[in-house]
């Protein structure tokens, strides 16, 4: 979408949320700020920074961290951009993003009478009409089937080698010691869900582009800055999970350096090996036993004591 649509909708939100003056302009700075980062595209392929956005907002936004209003920004800003149309050619693209910021935001019943006089074959008609009723039910349209389901697999892409079955549900079941961070409630894990919602036909018009996107990032925004839970209630803390990789690092994070640094010193030796003779070989030799002390103390030290 063009950046005069990304802050409408972030001052369109900020409205009905009531947010106060800094708090919408930080909102709309957040909305605007990912085009000026070379990480295109951004129509898809960005659910995990999507993710990232909306759980950092809230996770600040318990803090009374008003930057939180920036991160969430930054997450509707890929919601709104999944919802514009895919570029084909680019300057129909350029025309479609141009329709979308002079298209209207309408209330519940002008949007579905759009639907029904937009150009649509009736399948795709009653696929939105449906999407529009589940989208005013808010966050309980999201079954907490459907809800494990998108969440199971938005972290085995990801993260397929550590994937684990035994893990607990709404866990991502590792995996690296610092993305604890992205443990996450079943209540943070719906508003994820709500957030990643796709498009139910590929059947469009720059109206509905605009107002489908502007009803998520809409409830999105009103979870996120929701008093409502309990403060704890997104960010677990972490849980007793036993896959392979998590209690090693527990016990000790360093551990894999010290692995990483034994390959290195022993692909020294093997390097040293073959320049026997030539200088080379006394300094390699050399080197790759200094490398094994801190090998050591990495691989079988513990984890300082907090
Ligand atoms: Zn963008």
């Amino acid at each position: 979408m063009l950046e005069a649509t990304h802050r409408r909708i972030a001052k369109e939100i900020a409205k009905e949320l009531n947010l106060n003056e800094r708090e919408a302009s930080l909102l709309e700075v957040g909305s605007v700020n990912p085009d000026s980062w070379a990480n295109f595209p951004h129509h898809e392929g960005k659910e995990h920074e999507i993710a990232k956005n909306i759980l950092e907002a809230r996770k600040l936004y318990v803090q009374n961290d008003d930057e939180c209003f920036a991160s969430l920004g930054n997450a509707l800003h890929y919601i709104q951009d999944r919802w514009t149309m895919r570029p084909r050619l680019s300057d129909k693209h350029t025309k479609w993003e141009e329709s979308i910021n002079l298209a209207p935001i309408l209330d519940d019943s002008q949007l579905e009478n759009e639907i029904k006089q937009a150009l649509l074959p009736t399948k795709a008609e009653k696929a939105y009409l449906s999407f529009l009723e589940d989208l005013k039910k808010g966050l309980v349209s999201i079954s907490d089937e459907t809800s494990k389901q998108k969440w199971d697999s938005l972290w085995k892409e990801r993260f397929p080698l550590f994937f684990s079955e035994e893990a607990p549900p709404y866990m991502p079941p590792y995996v690296p010691h610092q993305l604890l961070e992205f443990l996450v409630s079943p209540s943070g894990v719906k508003v994820i869900c709500y957030a990643l919602q796709n498009r139910p036909t590929t059947w469009s018009n720059p109206v509905l582009d605009l107002n489908f996107a502007y009803r998520i990032c809409l409830e999105v925004a009103r979870n996120v800055f929701s008093q409502e839970h309990d403060k704890k209630d997104w960010l677990e803390t972490p849980p007793k999970v036993t896959p392979m990789v998590t209690p090693m690092l527990t016990e000790n994070p360093l551990r894999p350096f010290g692995i990483m640094l034994f390959i290195f010193s022993f692909m020294l030796l093997i390097i040293a090996f073959a320049n026997v003779g030539n200088l080379l070989f006394p300094l390699l030799l050399g080197f790759a036993f200094i490398l094994l002390a801190p090998a050591i103390l990495l691989y079988f030290g513990k984890k300082p004591a907090e």
